[in-house]
């Protein structure tokens, strides 16, 4: 799917909606969270749309994965690595997705509890 007008994190990868950027590649951006919920919050987006993961072709496997291995190299990058982070994909309403351009949290910094709420 192109990019939407309508999507925040198209806006972002952009560069139409300012974003505090940490990674950016030709299939991959990476920015902090505007409300981060650890000292360390960062969302790893693909630079195509897709919706969610819900959404998510077989076609689009590698690019899923490189979200993954982007993650862990900026948790290597933020010095997190060794301690442990968490990564989370909210899907649909009842996983809690409120931005509808598939996104991975790295979230870092402080204890994580489990299971999540
Ligand atoms: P979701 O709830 O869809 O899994 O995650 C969406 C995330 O996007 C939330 O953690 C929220 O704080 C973040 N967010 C919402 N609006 C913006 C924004 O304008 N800029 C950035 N950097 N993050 C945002
Ligand atoms: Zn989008």
């Amino acid at each position: 799917m192109s990019a939407s007008r309508d999507c925040l994190f198209c806006g972002i990868v952009e560069g139409r909606i300012p974003g505090d950027i940490v990674h950016r590649d030709e299939r991959v951006v990476a920015f902090r969270d505007i409300d981060p919920k650890a000292p360390l919050h960062v969302l790893v987006v693909p630079v195509e749309h897709v919706r969610s993961l819900a959404d998510a072709r077989a076609e689009q496997a590698l690019l899923l994965g490189e979200l993954l291995v982007r993650a862990a190299e900026i948790a290597r990058e933020e010095g997190v690595s060794d301690g442990g982070y968490r990564v989370v994909v909210n899907t649909g309403d009842e996983g809690g997705q409120t931005v509808h351009h598939l996104h991975v949290h790295l979230l870092a910094g402080r204890p994580m509890r489990w299971p999540p709420g």
